[in-house]
């Protein structure tokens, strides 16, 4: 079978990279090469974000009815629910998750997060302020001009509409920059836009290296701000090197959220939610709940039940229906889990459920659900992003305990509370130094609900409306004199 070839998505034109150079995007789960990529470097970046400056110069996309703009988002959501399947297909393949869950969460919500900026579009608005003397002084919210969106491999459509729907709804231009290893639906969303109507330079989208192409835009002096989701390691580089044109920059970074269990908790809910919550997207999650704490009195009956669940978590092809664990995003991702597997072992953590690297048919990168418990809050399984199906299990004694426990981490992402006890779930809300909580649940989004870090998980959050203008806008404050 022959490779198809994608080119870069510069201008509302595929076009080569100069030398003609591309890379291989593999399926994990067949360990084939899907396609063949242009690959975008320091010079492809360029080209890109001058296409990206005149599309925002020209006043095309800034200065256009909001109405229309609005229009053109929600035409782009129609066009990505009409091609739903084909989208769904692309992310399967190119990062491993089930076809159900591309084609009924991943696909669905990034035309919701279209139609939900697109009501931002025309709502993009600043105040009249009160201030001594003879003026009217007024603020404009502008938009900040040509906004580098780096992404990661989990949620690639998804993270891509995060960035480019409220960026677009505010009147930037917007280049993007997709992860190496899923560079496919990004490509077709571009597509997809250009046949909404956006007009050439809108939305351009260069998949490349993180160390080339993406360093090359985060230094770009064309470029505005940049918006990044990826590791709190790339996150740190991310901030230095844009530290060299001041950029507005706003960071998405790891986790290793807490999800803690009451013994008062409806235990049932708790069990399947906290296994929902770590093994999800095979735990290629950000917010993914990985430190379990449960209150020691429940913690062998916690323990019990989360391993039933993880044996029930069906290790096989995306595509089948029964799958609830598909591949690994890549080889070297499932070594890094390998490891981390590992160290719980070496480390004294009892391993109750899992732990094995998988083969499917023959091929592919896979390890099933895999539940450490009795692990001690000083063991890298419990400190450290592993990005992938690992549950560590942390037994705590009281509500002080699991608070100090919970907060115990360089991160702060999101968290969980399983309680029935309504004072308990508001303190600890209150209390969990995180960008979300959720209480009896875990793992819910909506476009409307911000969505970020504290601490080295970053800052600026993705998705919300006041958010999403604090991010892609400029303040402007305008004095007029009124009395000559
Ligand atoms: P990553 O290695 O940090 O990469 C993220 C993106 O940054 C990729 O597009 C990558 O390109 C690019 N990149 C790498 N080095 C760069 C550099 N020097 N300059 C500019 N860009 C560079 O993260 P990942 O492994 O793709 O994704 C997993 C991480 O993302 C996890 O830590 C996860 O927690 C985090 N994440 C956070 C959120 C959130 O909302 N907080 C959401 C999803 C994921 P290449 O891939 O081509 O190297
Ligand atoms: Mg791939």
């Amino acid at each position: 079978m022959s490779v198809p070839r994608n080119r870069l998505w510069i201008g509302n034109e595929w076009t080569d990279a100069g030398d003609g150079r591309t890379f291989p995007t593999v399926n994990p789960a067949t360990e084939e090469v899907i396609a063949e990529v242009a690959e975008a470097g320091p010079e492809e970046i360029d080209r890109a974000v001058s296409t990206a400056r005149t599309g925002f110069a020209d006043g095309g996309w800034r200065r256009m009815n909001p109405h229309k703009r609005s229009q053109l988002l929600w035409s782009l959501a129609d066009l990505v629910d009409a091609n739903a399947d084909e989208l769904a297909l692309l992310e399967t393949r190119d990062n491993g998750k089930p076809y159900f869950e591309a084609r009924r969460i991943d696909v669905p919500s990034v035309a919701q997060t279209l139609r939900y900026y697109a009501g931002l579009a025309d709502k993009v608005q600043g105040d009249t302020i009160q201030v001594p003397g003879p003026f009217l002084n007024y603020t404009l919210r502008e938009p900040v001009g040509v906004v580098g969106a780096i992404i990661p491999w989990n949620f690639p459509l998804s993270m891509a509409a995060w960035k480019v729907a409220p960026a677009l709804a505010c009147g930037n231009t917007v280049v993007l920059k997709p992860a190496e290893q899923t560079p496919l639906t990004a490509l077709r969303f571009g597509e997809l836009a250009a046949e909404a109507g956006l007009p050439p330079g809108v939305l351009n989208v260069v998949p490349g290296f993180g160390e080339t192409a993406g360093a090359a835009l985060v230094r770009h002096r064309g470029v505005n701000a940049i918006s990044f989701t990826g590791s709190t390691e790339v996150g740190r580089v991310v901030m230095r090197e844009a530290a060299g044109t001041l950029k507005k920059v706003s960071l998405e970074l790891g986790g290793k959220s807490p999800n803690i269990v009451f013994a008062d908790a409806d235990l049932r809910a708790a069990v399947k939610g906290a296994s929902m919550g770590v093994f999800y997207g095979k735990g290629e999650v950000c917010a993914a709940g990985s430190r379990i704490l449960v209150e020691s009195a429940v913690h062998e009956e916690f323990v019990e039940g989360l391993k039933t669940l993880a044996a029930k978590a069906a290790v096989g092809d995306p595509m089948a229906p029964a799958t609830r664990l598909g591949a690994i995003v890549s080889e070297e991702q499932l070594d890094r889990v390998m490891r981390y597997i590992e160290s719980g072992r070496r480390d004294g953590a009892r391993l109750v459920a899992g732990g094995e690297r998988i083969k499917v048919n023959g091929r592919g990168h896979f390890v099933n659900a895999t539940v450490f418990s009795e692990v001690d809050p000083e063991m890298a399984i419990a400190r450290e992003e592993i990005f992938g199906p690992v549950a560590a299990v942390i037994p705590f004694d009281d509500v002080d305990d699991a608070v100090a426990k919970a907060n115990d981490s360089l991160y702060g992402l999101a968290a969980g509370v399983w309680t029935r006890d309504i004072g308990k779930a508001h303190r600890l809300a209150a209390e969990i130094d995180a960008g979300t909580v959720w209480v009896n649940t875990y793992n819910q989004y909506a476009p409307g609900s911000p969505f970020g870090g504290y601490k080295e998980s970053g800052f600026g959050r993705d998705l919300g409306f006041q958010s999403a203008l604090e991010k892609y806008t400029h303040l402007k404050s305008v004095w007029v004199a009124l009395d000559r």
